[in-house]
């Protein structure tokens, strides 16, 4: 059984970055009786410019050592080269994790894979900074191909333009949902630090990754959040880490209460028959677009038309809010379907040579 599975949520905890030897000392003997798994640090940083902490390097790995004889516990750096992984090694790091900023590259993935043919060490694969759910994959492929037999993913929320969002890294749950239905054995462990940005929203975001059904957390813990080097406002005091997996609840896939499953069942009959409607509706609209396509094929009329989609838009929504529909997601779906729509004209129109 993968080691990220042998308890329920599997949590990580440790700090962004190992500082000192005192540091690690300190966070080693108050997270020793803590309800964790395993224990993190970063001793490489990439830094997303010069000029900022870039971590204390290869003098830290056996400050590492030290964590690993004073909690009992397992613990797990980051690695973005070939040569850092030889190192890692060397100091019987029990697990390795691979950054957001490597996942991204498959030439650097693949050079790490390649280092670790024929070695068995647990491996987490961070999602790739940009929401690439096939990257994502890819790498984990990688590993995977190399004989790496316990993987886990790693959720870290991802990178985007807009700066109004109240995360550092937006969660985007649709991806690491995808990845538990593409690739279902694979446990998936949220890191709430990165995807916030900020210590005070860490507790919402873990829960919600429990109530996902993820499989464990990935919590920034520093004896003193204010003071650390890297990552300062995300991170919490392991008093807070304690507090925080006290409170979390843990939802169960199924309910012991028969009438509750009961009523559950029934309600998912409805919705796999309303489901059914709902394709078969989409087809028809389908069937219809294709007529459209013949008729503005003939007639050398444009595929897109403005106006019309302005209409659609609004026409749409007006129907869906008085039924509790929200606008966004009404524009969503009738942007997904236009989208299609106007494939199938083009479609027609390239098979049809007009
Ligand atoms: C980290 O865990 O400290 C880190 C650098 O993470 P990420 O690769 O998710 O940015
Ligand atoms: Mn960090």
């Amino acid at each position: 059984m993968s080691i990220f599975l042998q308890n329920k949520p599997y949590i990580i905890a440790g700090p962004c970055s190992a500082e000192s030897e005192e540091q690690m000392i300190d966070i080693a003997n108050q997270l020793a009786k803590a309800p964790i798994q395993m224990i993190r640090a970063g001793i490489w940083k990439p830094r997303t410019k010069p000029g900022y902490f870039e971590g204390m390097g290869a003098v830290a790995l056996p400050w590492l050592q030290m964590v690993k004889h004073i909690t009992n516990k397992p613990v797990c750096i980051e690695v973005a080269t070939a040569q850092q992984i030889e190192l890692a090694l060397q100091h019987n790091i029990d697990c390795l994790w691979i950054g957001a900023r490597s996942t991204v590259s498959p030439f650097i993935v693949q050079e790490l894979a390649d280092v670790l043919k024929g070695v068995a060490i647990p491996i987490l694969i961070k999602n790739p900074v940009n929401p690439d759910i096939d990257l994502w994959q890819g790498a984990i492929e990688r590993f995977l191909n190399a004989g790496i037999t316990d993987i886990g993913a790693i959720h870290r929320g991802f990178s985007s333009y807009d700066k109004t969002s109240k995360y550092r890294n937006k969660p985007n749950w649709a991806i690491p949902i995808e990845l538990r239905r593409r690739m279902p054995n694979i446990p998936i462990i949220t890191d709430p630090s990165h995807i916030t940005g900020n210590r005070d929203l860490v507790q919402h975001v873990s829960q919600r990754a429990m109530d996902l059904h993820f499989d464990g957390l990935m919590v920034e813990t520093h004896p003193n959040p204010e003071k650390a080097l890297s990552d300062a406002a995300q991170q919490i005091t392991p008093a807070n880490l304690e507090k925080l997996i006290a409170n979390l609840r843990l939802p169960s896939l199924i309910s012991s209460n028969d009438t509750a499953q009961e009523k559950i069942e029934e309600l998912r009959q409805i919705i796999d028959s309303l489901d059914a409607e709902v394709i078969d509706l989409i087809a028809r609209r389908m069937n219809l677009v294709e007529q459209l396509a013949a008729i503005k094929g003939a007639n050398n009329i444009s595929v897109f038309q403005p106006q019309r989609w302005q209409d659609i838009i609004e026409n749409r929504t007006a129907q869906g809010q008085p039924l509790a529909l929200k606008k966004e997601f009404v524009i969503k779906l009738f942007e997904t379907i236009h989208d299609q729509s106007i494939k199938i004209q083009f479609d027609y129109l390239k098979n049809n040579k007009l």
